[in-house]
């Protein structure tokens, strides 16, 4: 008997959350697209960030994605809580809403894209906070998984195919995120000068942008 309502609860959480795939837009507007996509490959390893949203109608818009200092691995990226704590702080002083930074990614590096037990478990930590979270995970050949959890009235999630806008990303900015990625991305294996003459071996300017002008099918 309760293996019964079990199931048939199961099944109605499936049915609802098909409905809702069908409702629920993720929109991505292209310059950030290839702004995460350009973080994502600016590193060999893995990388991680989050980002804001405005909700309009049923549509999710991603209005920023952006990095914080954080250690990585070829496996992991971990940004400390109290610098997240800090860096909201700093958001909202400076006039931001932190209510609209509910937008977690990662990179998978090379590797192909899959909710891990360990991004399940960030998810559950993160919504905590807000009520609604989007997540993202790309790799450096551009597969993406976009998923959106809410956790009040119920938790429920719902696998997303995001909506890419059209637009552009000069090398100029590429650049400057290559910047950014060197001051606040640390490895406890490499040194930063050994890594970014491997960034240079591995991606030269060129391959990046040419790389990344091209990813609009993804
Ligand atoms: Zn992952």
């Amino acid at each position: 008997m309760k293996s019964n309502l079990g199931v048939q609860r199961n099944s109605r959480e499936h049915v609802r959350a098909s409905h809702l795939e069908t409702e629920i837009r993720v929109v991505i507007p292209e310059y950030l697209w290839k702004k995460l996509l350009a973080y994502t490959r600016l590193v060999s390893t893995e990388i991680n960030g989050y980002g804001t949203v405005e909700i309009r109608g049923s549509a999710i818009h991603v209005t920023d994605i952006f990095i914080l200092k954080q250690a990585v691995s070829s496996t992991r990226a971990h940004i400390d809580g109290e610098d997240l704590a800090m860096w909201l702080d700093h958001f909202s002083r400076s006039g931001g809403e932190a209510e609209s930074v509910c937008l977690q990614w990662h990179s998978h590096g090379m590797m192909p894209v899959f909710w891990s037990g360990v991004d399940d478990a960030n998810i559950v930590n993160l919504l905590t906070l807000p009520p609604l979270l989007v997540s993202l995970e790309v790799n450096h050949a551009g597969d993406c998984l976009c998923r959106v959890d809410v956790s009040r009235p119920l938790p429920l999630h719902v696998t997303v195919k995001p909506t890419i806008e059209l637009a552009g990303l000069s090398p100029a900015e590429v650049a400057q995120l290559g910047e950014e990625v060197a001051s606040l991305v640390s490895t406890g294996v490499l040194s930063l000068t050994p890594r970014r003459s491997h960034m240079r071996a591995s991606l030269p300017s060129y391959f990046l942008i040419d790389q990344i002008g091209g990813i609009d099918e993804g």
